[in-house]
């Protein structure tokens, strides 16, 4: 009884802390939607009025943007799967757990980086 008692200690995250964590969370993956959304806006490619005869600067032009869309495309999109993914992780009490060891992760570091799912342990092992 008392090692069990010992145990959900060890794997609770402070609760005051997990509310500005979670607000944090959902107002960063709002921003995250919006500006893909602004992004598919801005694409060339998905532009209706889109000028098929383009001059081959004009033509470039429309490459790189469209190349820039997909690169910031990519970075939002797994922003969100990481922001969705840390939602979770509070909704069924697992926020603030590595994912390779089990432990607490360090509190500071989470407040730093709240989308971390590793140790630092654990992410130097990973990088080294
Ligand atoms: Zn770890």
């Amino acid at each position: 009884m008392k090692q069990e008692n010992q145990e959900n200690l060890k794997i609770s995250f402070p609760q005051r802390l997990l509310s500005p964590i979670k607000h944090f969370l959902e107002a960063e993956l709002l921003k995250s939607k919006r500006a893909k959304k602004n992004l598919k806006n801005a694409d060339p490619f998905l532009d209706s009025n889109r000028v098929l005869e383009n001059s081959l600067e004009e033509d470039l032009d429309e490459q790189i943007d469209h190349f820039e869309t997909e690169v910031k495309a990519k970075f939002l999109n797994k922003r969100i799967v990481q922001l969705r993914k840390a939602l979770t992780r509070i909704k069924i009490g697992k926020y603030g757990l590595c994912e390779s060891c089990g432990k607490m992760i360090d509190t500071d570091r989470l407040a730093i980086n709240p989308l971390a799912t590793t140790c630092v342990k654990c992410q130097k092992e990973k990088e080294a």
